[in-house]
Parts: structure tokens; sequence; C-alpha cells
């Protein structure tokens, strides 16, 4: 949770100036035991800063992190409860995300080492295992490789191995497919899938590609220029976008579904300068249903009727009371 007007701050470095621009703001939201999360939206949103946030990757300006009830943005009790092996990231590309001079073996048993979790031979085992786990086989093959030995989808499961190796209980999955093949995405996807279906870990994914969200999350959250506008069950918000921001991003996508009968939404303008927002709703100079109210004041979040939440006075019923038929 990002509390709004001191949050989470994006430094600008122009001609001698300083800006500043609230790359999250005001964005607050749950992830359940063994959910799988997704953030979507244009490149810029505040998605990838929100989840590195979350890993304390990065630092918010304010706002906070609960982690199994605890704030984790205070360093103490994240040493505590060691919150850096509860939670992990496996990142978009598996080209620079693994150490070049490691042997594989050696790069997915460094946390157990950093750790000192169990002795030599029991490290090995717990190694071995896990390269068998994430479909490297047989492991005897792939430990003692270089990265560069390796093709993307390998060096995609080594990283997979050496996020779960300390039984987390969330990771972060940075846009893991986008930098594959296509033919070797789906047999990623299913392996964190089937992960998580075994180990019982939160996922958050990032992701612009809201077909891989739709096929992997169970709830979705969508940004603009630092905000969720919309929430909700991961197949509602793709079948039945209720912000005309999803609605536009929905639209855009390409499907080779025959029956997909999604409505195509023309969007005005440019995506506003983030360090001069618009009054009201950000999303106002770009939308196909703006008018006069949406300036007044930035939306809240508010339940729809299809169940999720939006962030547009559409669905505030005194504001839809007031605007004549
Ligand atoms: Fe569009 Fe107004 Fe809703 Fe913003 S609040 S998304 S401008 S209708």
């Amino acid at each position: 949770h990002f509390k709004s007007n001191e949050d989470l701050f994006t430094r600008l470095f122009g001609w001698g100036e300083v800006e500043y621009v609230k790359a999250v703001d005001g964005v607050s939201f749950d992830i359940a035991e063994g959910e799988s999360f997704g953030l979507a939206g244009e490149s810029g949103c505040g998605k990838t800063t929100c989840g590195k946030s979350l890993l304390h990757l990065l630092e918010p300006t304010s706002g906070s992190v609960r982690f199994d009830g605890r704030d984790v943005t205070d360093p103490d009790v994240r040493d505590e409860m060691d919150f850096r092996t509860e939670a992990q990231i496996i990142q978009q590309n598996p080209y620079e995300s693994i150490n070049p001079r490691y042997r594989v073996f050696d790069w997915i048993k460094e946390p157990l080492d950093v750790h000192e979790i169990g002795t030599a031979e029991e490290r090995e085992e717990t190694v071995i295992e896990t390269i068998e786990s994430v479909g490297l086989n047989p492991p005897e093959a792939y430990m003692h490789e270089y990265p560069s030995e390796l093709s993307g989808g390998e060096r995609q499961r080594v990283s997979i191995a050496r996020a779960i190796i300390l039984e987390p209980s969330f990771i972060l999955a940075d846009e893991p497919a986008s930098m594959l093949d296509v033919s070797v995405r789906a047999s990623i996807l299913d392996l964190l899938d089937r992960l998580q279906e075994e180990l019982g870990i939160s996922i958050l994914y990032i992701s612009h590609d809201l077909s891989l969200l739709k096929h992997m999350c169970d709830r979705i959250g969508i940004m603009y220029l630092g905000k969720l506008v919309e929430v909700g069950s991961a197949t509602e918000v793709i079948n039945d976008p209720q912000h005309p921001y999803t609605k536009a991003l929905v639209g855009s996508t390409p499907t080779v579904d025959p029956d997909d009968r999604r409505e195509s939404v023309e969007l005005q303008g440019e995506i506003p300068d983030p360090v001069n927002l618009p009054s009201g709703c950000r999303f106002a100079p770009r939308c196909p249903e703006a008018m006069d109210e949406c300036t007044a004041e930035e939306p809240a979040m508010y339940p729809t009727e299809a169940g999720q939440q939006a962030r547009c006075v559409l669905y505030d019923e005194e504001t839809v009371n007031t605007i004549p038929k």
C-alpha cells in the first residue's frame, strides 16, 4: 500500500533541474496465500516500480508493504523474519539475470550458502532435486554448464530454480516469458503454474500481455500513470472490462479467438506528462467518455455491477444521478 501525495517517487534529471514523478501513487492491493495476482498496463505505468518496491529493491518514500501481517518496509522486521528467503524474483531477461561466471549448480546453490542452510551434502542434494523439479533432466547434463551453453528457456528454468530453492512464500515474476521464443513461452508458464500449485507460492505477475495474465492469474489490476484503475477477477476484467482505459487496453490486444467480440476503443491524444498531471481523473484527456465531472477531483475506486472495482465516476451513483439524461 503506497499512500497518496508522498508516495514512491522517481527522480528525473533535466537541464540543471531535478523533477520528481510519482511513479506509484496511492496503489493498494493484497495477494492471498497461494494466489496469483497480475499487474498490467502500458510501459511507464508504474507496475515494475510497484513490484520492485514490494521486494524492497526500491525504497518507497511512504506507505507500507505488509507480509504475513508485518510491515516489511521496517528493516528490523525484514531481518527478523528473514524476508530475503521469503520473497524472490524471476526477472524478465534470462540472458542478464544469471552471472555468466557461475556454473548452473553453483548459481542455484548460492542462496543456500548465503543463508547457511543445511550441510554441504544436503545443499548438493537440494540443488539436484530443484534442477530436476524445473525440468532440466537429467540434472547431471546441466549442473556443470555455464549459462552461455544454455538456451533462453533453459536459462529461465535455472532462474526459476534459484528463485524457489529457499522455498519462498512469494515470487515476483516480472515479464517472465517476454524475452523467450514463442515456442518455449508456454512451457515456462506451465512450469510456473505447476510449481505454484505444488509449493503454494503467491505470485505477482507483471506483464503488458493481457492474454498471459488471463491465463496465469486469479485476479489482476490495471495501472495507468501510477494509479490502479481497475481490479477484479482476471477473467472478468479481460472479458468484461469496466474502466474506459481497461476497455481501450483490452480492445487493442490482438486475439485469435473467432468468438471474441471485444469492443475496439480508439484512444485520443498522448499519455500526459507525468510531471504535469491533469487535474481530476488522469485518464480524462484521452477518455472517450470524459465529462466535466471527471476533472473536478481524482475519482475513488467504486464497485461495479460486474464485480470489479473501477476508478471512474461512471460507477459513482452520486455523480451519475447528477448527469442530465
Ligand atoms: Fe473517463 Fe471520467 Fe471515468 Fe476518468 S472518470 S475514466 S475521464 S469517464
